[in-house]
């Protein structure tokens, strides 16, 4: 009996997204924007529209069957998480509303009690804005000081500057696993080992990484780790903060409210156990349901066997691309994800955006959430080309395509 891996069937998992079957502005959707949400496949909405239809009622403490079911679902999207991420306890799996929401979380409830003046927090200069402002309010809050590692042109990080960047002050690094705008992946094994070896902690923003790479955070060794569901081919406004269990516990926690207690009196509040503590008031249920189903679905396409698809779409949109007059690809780091950055002279990101969507291909435009990224590279936006597991050759093509109608447009 042959042990070969299938071959990935982009065909069959396009009908897994009936999203995906629909025109636009008289053309097919050639949907090239999963960087910024995936699409949810039947499975997702299936189990969404099972647990709304059967099972919904507050989770904790309910004695009634509909509360027992919808605890059960809760609670169990969290062990789903938790093997997702090869977490060692439930009890290190947060729920929140996503990526974003995760790193304020560790930057109030982490960052804030514990850094002063003198401290220094540590970033990149690829980060998304989700991991720039959490940190630049702790440092006003605290003043402790910012610094960013600086990237070269390719948009990798100059990981001999980063290094040297990292000193006994250094309590707190916060890097993206793979850039949102560029597509970098990080050395991110590397940074976590520097970090702990000067004695800082390590925060990973996964959002870009978890739709392309099996993540295990006992390997990675890394304190947090954040991402969104809805870049997971899940439900959006919810996503997970992983915390190593002995942080998470000496953490105060940072919104107070209903489920987060364990007593409350006037005089004086109790809180309760992880991960609860950090999830002050009624959760978003049915999305984790969704991001559970979404976590089996992709884990059902196989992590490894999506990635090298895409790969395979990156390398081909690149030497497209790269033919095309007048295109220059922004990030060209050696290890990249499924991101493809570029402009096209004469025509504004923008511009081009309108045309390619007249042409039913949805691209994203703009600074991507990443102001120093376009500033660094001297640009005031980008066109952003991302695939996720149902793109197929076909839509490499037709990109192209609709790139050569922008250039008989500008000229
Ligand atoms: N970090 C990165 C690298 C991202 O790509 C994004 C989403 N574009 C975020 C953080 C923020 O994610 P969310 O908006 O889902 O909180």
């Amino acid at each position: 009996m042959s042990t070969a891996a299938a071959p990935f069937d982009v065909t069959r998992v396009r009908r897994d997204f009936p999203i995906l079957a629909q025109q636009v502005n008289g053309h097919p959707l050639v949907y090239l924007d999963s960087a910024a949400s995936g699409q949810r496949p039947n499975a997702v909405l299936r189990a969404v529209e099972r647990y709304e239809t059967h099972h919904h009622s507050n989770v904790h403490r309910g004695v009634h069957a509909l509360s027992q079911a919808a605890t059960e679902a809760f609670e169990g999207a969290r062990e789903r998480a938790r093997r997702f991420l090869n977490a060692r306890s439930r009890r290190e799996i947060v729920f929140v509303r996503g990526t974003t929401e995760g790193i304020n979380l560790v930057a109030q409830a982490l960052a804030r009690p514990r850094l002063g003046p003198g401290d220094e927090i540590l970033i990149t200069g690829l980060e998304h804005h989700a991991n720039i402002v959490p940190w630049q309010m702790v440092c006003e809050q605290t003043g402790c000081t910012l610094k960013v590692a600086p990237i070269d042109r390719r948009g990798e990080l100059d990981l001999d500057r980063f290094l040297g960047q990292l000193t006994a002050r250094t309590r707190l690094v916060a890097v993206a696993h793979v850039s949102n705008a560029l597509g970098t992946i990080l050395p991110v094994e590397r940074i976590v080992q520097a970090a702990h070896s000067c004695g800082a902690l390590v925060l990973l923003d996964g959002a870009q990484a978890v739709p392309h790479t099996a993540i295990d955070v006992q390997a990675l060794g890394c304190d947090f780790y954040a991402f969104s569901g809805h870049k997971l081919y899940g439900p959006t406004g919810i996503g997970v903060l992983f915390g190593r269990e002995e942080l998470l516990e000496e953490m105060p926690p940072w919104q107070g409210g209903g489920d987060m207690i364990r007593t409350v009196s006037f005089e004086k509040s109790t809180y309760n156990d992880l991960p609860w503590k950090f999830e002050a008031g009624t959760p978003n249920i049915s999305g984790a349901v969704g991001l559970a189903a979404a976590m089996d679905y992709l884990e059902g396409l196989g992590i490894e066997a999506v990635a090298a698809h895409e790969q395979r779409l990156l390398a081909l949109a690149t030497a497209e691309l790269s033919r095309i007059p007048g295109l220059q690809i922004i990030g060209t780091a050696a290890h990249k994800a499924a991101v493809l950055s570029f402009t096209l002279s004469g025509c504004h990101p923008h511009d081009l955006g309108t045309i390619l969507d007249s042409e039913g291909v949805a691209i994203r435009t703009g600074h991507h959430c990443a102001m120093p990224v376009m500033t660094f590279f001297d640009i005031p936006a980008t066109a952003r080309a991302s695939f996720g597991c149902y793109n197929t050759e076909a839509d490499v093509y037709a990109l192209v395509a609709a790139l050569g109608k922008a250039r008989e447009v500008f000229g």
